[in-house]
């Protein structure tokens, strides 16, 4: 099965892509996430990028494009995979066409002021990556992981200038894929206002597992 979590930042992707892949035993690939970790490396792709994700602004198509190119010509995506950020934009979506073909593309429906309060409380564990909310889903030892005892930190994309221009962004470069999916026939839509747990089931009964 090979999926496309499409959807504004802070709609619960990742969290949910990372229970998906539980479920389905395939392969979370985010984008965001290999972005962040070449910038927490130094490596010369997170030195390029770092300035422009903190500023909340998208990362080059043609680095973009290459980056998951590669990623998919590895062994354990060759049976399917979970895309969670990307494509981004249109000339993504067209470049992925011609390296693999998707199934489905999960659309993560929800609206701006959630999106607000979701990303503002968001706190993130430096070592695994888990997602905490400061309303939430607090962490049971404040700054302290519960899963893996690593640091609470606050993404520097997650400050409110950043959140704003993320969801401009969204608006105007990555939304413009949902009819791009829809008329191909691949969109399921899906109601992102719900809290995880929920949105699990919303998921599955969507995809008929
Ligand atoms: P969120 O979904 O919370 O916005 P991500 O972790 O998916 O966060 O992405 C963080 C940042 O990484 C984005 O704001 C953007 O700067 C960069 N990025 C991630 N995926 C892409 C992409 N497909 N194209 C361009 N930039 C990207
Ligand atoms: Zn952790």
């Amino acid at each position: 099965m090979k999926l496309i979590f499409l959807g504004p930042p802070g709609a619960g992707k990742g969290t949910l892509a990372v229970r998906a892949v539980e479920m389905l035993g395939i392969p979370q690939i985010s984008t965001g996430s290999i972005f962040r970790a070449a910038i927490a490396a130094k490596t010369p792709l997170g030195l390029k990028v770092k300035s422009i994700i903190d500023e909340g602004k998208l990362v080059d198509d043609e680095t973009t494009i290459a980056l998951v190119k590669e990623r998919l010509a590895m062994d354990d995506v060759q049976k399917g995979y979970i895309l969670d950020g990307f494509p981004r934009t249109i000339p993504q979506a067209e470049a992925l066409a011609t390296f693999s073909a998707v199934d489905k593309v999960v659309n993560f429906d929800i609206p701006d002021p959630n999106v607000i309060e979701r990303l503002s409380g968001r706190r993130v564990c430096k070592a695994c990556g888990y997602n905490f909310h400061v309303l939430f889903n607090k962490p049971k030892k404040e700054g302290v992981c519960d899963y893996c005892g690593g640091e609470i930190y606050i993404r520097d994309d997650d400050k409110p200038e950043a959140i704003q221009k993320r969801l401009v962004v969204y608006r105007e470069q990555t939304a413009p894929l949902i009819d791009y999916y829809r008329k191909k026939g691949l969109l399921l839509d899906i109601d992102a206002k719900p809290m995880i747990d929920e949105m699990e089931v919303i998921f599955k009964k969507a995809m008929g597992i």
